[in-house]
Parts: C-alpha cells; sequence; structure tokens
C-alpha cells in the first residue's frame, strides 16, 4: 500500500490530534488518529506494510483503500487518472441539454453576462423542431437511458411556446423508448406562478433555479425588471406559492457592498417559512463576463457574470462567511467542494443550444460565434470541439494534488487571463487557502455537527 498522490490532511481536526484525510479524486473524507496518519504519510513504504500485519491496522487500510485514501504499491495513479478523465469526458449514459429560449429578459440585471447578446431573438418552431431532431439522433447515437433538459434564457419564460413544444415533444419521442426525461429551468422567477407550474410538471419539470440578490433593496437595486421595478416582491411570492410542488433551487449573486444583504436574504427566506422547503441554497460572488466585440472582433472584458468555477479568490472570505451561515442555519446546500465537469470538456452529451440553433459548450461564451462548437443543423460538432476534447491540460499540473478536481482550469477564465482558451487557469493559490475549510464544511454537514 502507499499514500495516493491525491490525499491530503486537515490536521487538529475535528479534535486535536486527529486528521481529516481527503481525497481530491474520489473526494473520500474520513477521520484518522496521529498513529495510523503517521503510517500512511510518515512512514516510509515497507515499514507501512509491516506494520499493516495487525488485524485492526490490515481492517482500516482495506477501508482506506476502497475510499482511494491508499492505493497498491505499483498502482500508476497518472494513468488511473487518465482512465478517470477519459470516463468523464466520453461517458454516454445520458444527455443534459441546456436550451435558450430566447436572448430576451423581462429584466434588466445591473451585473447580466448576457446584456452584450441580448436581444430580441426568440426560438422559432422551425428551430425548436431542428433543437428536437439534434437531440434524438445524438440520443440515438448513443443509445441513452436517460435526457434531461434545461430551459435557459434571457429569461427563458418568455417562450413559454417553445418550452412546452420542446418538451412534450422529446417526454414523447422518450416514453415510447424507455427514456427518462426531464427539465429543469433557469428563470428569475417573476412569471413562474402556480398554475405554470402544475402545467410544466405534466411535461416533466423537475425543479426549478430562481436568484435573488439578497433583501428586497439589495435585490431590487441589481435584478429590476426592464420598467425599473423592483422585483424582490413577485419573486418572493411565487417561491412561496411553488415551494410545496417543485424543488426550488435558490441562488444569489453578490460583491463586497452587496455581501451583508445575502445574510439578511436568510433572514427573510426563515420569515417566509421557506428554510425547510428550498432544495438548496448558494450563493457566489459576481463574476467577469465577456462584452460586445469592440470594433477589431475581440471580445472585450466587463465586469461580471459566469458559471461558478475557480476564480473567486477576491471573494473567498465572504464566500466562506456566507457559506458557514448558510450551513449554521440549516438551509440545505450543495458541497462546499469537488469535482467540477467543465462541460466544454464533454462529448456532445453536454452542450448548449441557443435560440438560433447554434451550440456552445459554456455558458459564459453564449452568443459569442467565434467560441460556438457547432450548429443544430449539422450532426457533429466542429473543430473547437475537438481541440477541446483532446487538450488534456491537466498533464502539465502532474505535481499538483488538485489536478482531479481543476484539470487545468475553467476555460472561460483563461480566456480572459490570457486571451486563449487553450493556456492554463491556475488558482492553485486561491486553492491553498480554501480547501482545508471547504473539506471541514462537507465533513460537519455530512455529520450534521455544524
Ligand atoms: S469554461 Fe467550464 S468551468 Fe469555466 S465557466 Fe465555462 S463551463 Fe464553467
Ligand atoms: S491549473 Fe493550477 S490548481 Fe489547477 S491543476 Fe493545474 S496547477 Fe493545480
Amino acid at each position: 500500500m502507499k499514500l495516493s498522490r491525491w490525499t491530503l490532511f486537515v490536521p487538529e481536526y475535528p479534535v486535536q490530534g486527529d486528521y481529516l484525510a481527503y481525497n481530491t479524486r474520489t473526494q473520500a473524507i474520513v477521520v484518522v488518529n496521529q498513529e495510523l496518519k503517521d503510517i500512511l504519510a510518515g512512514l516510509p513504504e515497507s515499514r507501512m506494510s509491516a506494520a499493516a500485519d495487525g488485524a485492526e491496522l490490515k481492517e482500516n487500510l482495506k477501508i482506506l483503500e476502497e475510499m482511494g485514501i491508499v492505493v497498491e504499491d505499483d498502482e500508476d495513479e497518472v494513468q488511473s487518472l487518465e482512465y478517470w478523465f477519459d470516463r468523464m469526458k466520453y461517458e454516454t449514459n445520458g444527455l443534459n441539454i441546456t436550451i435558450l429560449t430566447t436572448y430576451d429578459c423581462n429584466f434588466a440585471c445591473s451585473y447580466c453576462f448576457e446584456e452584450a447578446v441580448k436581444k430580441k431573438v426568440y426560438m422559432d418552431l422551425q428551430t425548436s423542431k431542428q433543437v428536437v431532431s439534434w437531440i434524438t439522433n445524438v440520443a440515438t447515437k448513443h443509445r441513452v437511458h436517460k435526457i434531461e433538459l434545461v430551459f435557459y434564457g434571457g429569461e427563458p419564460m418568455l417562450n413559454l411556446t417553445a418550452i412546452e413544444y420542446i418538451s412534450r415533444t422529446i417526454r414523447e419521442w422518450a416514453k415510447e423508448r424507455w427514456v427518462k426525461f426531464g427539465f429543469n429551468m433557469v428563470t428569475n422567477g417573476s412569471l413562474l406562478t402556480r398554475d405554470v407550474v402544475s402545467r410544466f410538471i405534466e411535461l416533466g419539470l423537475l425543479s426549478v433555479q430562481i436568484t435573488v440578490d439578497g433583501d428586497r433593496i439589495s435585490h431590487d437595486a441589481s435584478r429590476p425588471f426592464r420598467t425599473g421595478e423592483g422585483s424582490f416582491e413577485i419573486i418572493l411570492n411565487n417561491i412561496v406559492s411553488i415551494a410545496d410542488k417543485v424543488k426550488v433551487h435558490l441562488t444569489g449573486n453578490f460583491n463586497s457592498s452587496t455581501f451583508n444583504n445575502m445574510l439578511k436574504l436568510l433572514d427573510v427566506l426563515e420569515e417566509k417559512g421557506l428554510k425547510e422547503k428550498l432544495a438548496s441554497v448558494n450563493f457566489s460572488p459576481i463574476m467577469a463576463r465577456l462584452g460586445n466585440n469592440n470594433g477589431d472582433g475581440a471580445p472585450r472584458l466587463m465586469e461580471m457574470g459566469g458559471c461558478k468555477a475557480f476564480f473567486e479568490e477576491e471573494h473567498y472570505q465572504e464566500n466562506l462567511t456566507l457559506s458557514k451561515e448558510v450551513r449554521r442555519r440549516g438551509f440545505k446546500t450543495s458541497p462546499a467542494i469537488g469535482v467540477n465537469v467543465c462541460p466544454v470538456l464533454k462529448n456532445d452529451t453536454m452542450v448548449i443550444i441557443d435560440p438560433t440553433g447554434i451550440i456552445y459548450k459554456c455558458p459564459s461564451f453564449v452568443g459569442h460565434p467565434e467560441f460556438a462548437v457547432g450548429d443544430i443543423r449539422n450532426e457533429d460538432l466542429n473543430r473547437r470541439h475537438v481541440e477541446n476534447m483532446t487538450m488534456d491540460l491537466w498533464k502539465k499540473c502532474l505535481d499538483c494534488p488538485y489536478v482531479p478536481m481543476c484539470g487545468g482550469g475553467c476555460r472561460f477564465s483563461a480566456y480572459l487571463r490570457s486571451g486563449d482558451t487553450k493556456s492554463l487557469a491556475c488558482d492553485r493559490g486561491y486553492l491553498d487557502k480554501v480547501w482545508q475549510e471547504y473539506v471541514k464544511m462537507d465533513y460537519e454537514q455530512e455529520m450534521k455537527i455544524s
């Protein structure tokens, strides 16, 4: 046996003299005492084998091996990691397709990452039919067992016709073939009444994700209607009326000046009796986004927006405080640390289709055709997709313990930093700062001792 190269230790936790062993590939977390830690980390391999003669120790090592904390002496862990990455990249059990029904939105969020591409473009019936054909062709090619859609925008509910047509048609197609079907929605929540939710549940609605940016004052300042009116009251009322019918995942975006307002939002959610009803509550810092082409064809950096990735260094203390507070108060939430499969590095089972039928991989690149990976009028994805799938940046990072989780970093972040989506986007310094606290949070959540 040898210690896995991806195993890290949080010292003196949960009590003095104990350690949390955490494996960045398997995500296993386990408490080991000083003696076992010494055997795992401090002793040469030969003595480790000798020590393993004791029956109890043997049993412990067997459990640790199942968790990936230790591995066989002769395991080539880089080879195993390559196999594991490849399996994730090429896995074809299910489809996870995000569909933007429109670029239009009834909100004017101050940080909207689609502001630069927001137009009155709606997916029409012909495109909806082509979307259905593309999805069912890919599902047939891969013989998938499951199709899950995410309707997104702009505000997806401004185009109910596309949502209803696509979900109904694919649902029927899937039912005839014993393929599981369901859909989720990322919506601003302003149009999501109980009646609409009832109708959508019949079509396969599984969950909705709604963003609320703090208490009324802060939310209404950052997420007003296009007319300038506040949206907080309407959204909160809608959430209260639907939370017993469908899973509601609540997200919130903050920056340094609005951070405290997220705590006030937690008070409001508790007052409204939503703590037990919400499927999850997660807050994240507002991040960089791409702007319009500025004449020379190069997208320019604006201030905010994007998917949760590893570039939150500036706000890590605030992020930590909020994550702890959400847990302390007993809201359900996502794990603090884990493997993020970036869709850019996955095959055609995970794509984003815009209202015109252009296919993207990353939500932050949507609306910028120079980053598109295909078009629903063509069966195959393009050369950019092939480049993404084969770049294997993680091979440049073999001395880094975070490589199974990070894989070389977020491609959007890489572009913002260097103008090259194929360069490393390294946040090792940030991960060094946060990983212990995040592992502790996940351990406490698991043990329900927070
Ligand atoms: S490149 Fe990947 S990780 Fe980064 S924002 Fe896009 S989808 Fe998310
Ligand atoms: S990009 Fe940095 S943090 Fe990510 S795996 Fe490579 S060295 Fe580690």
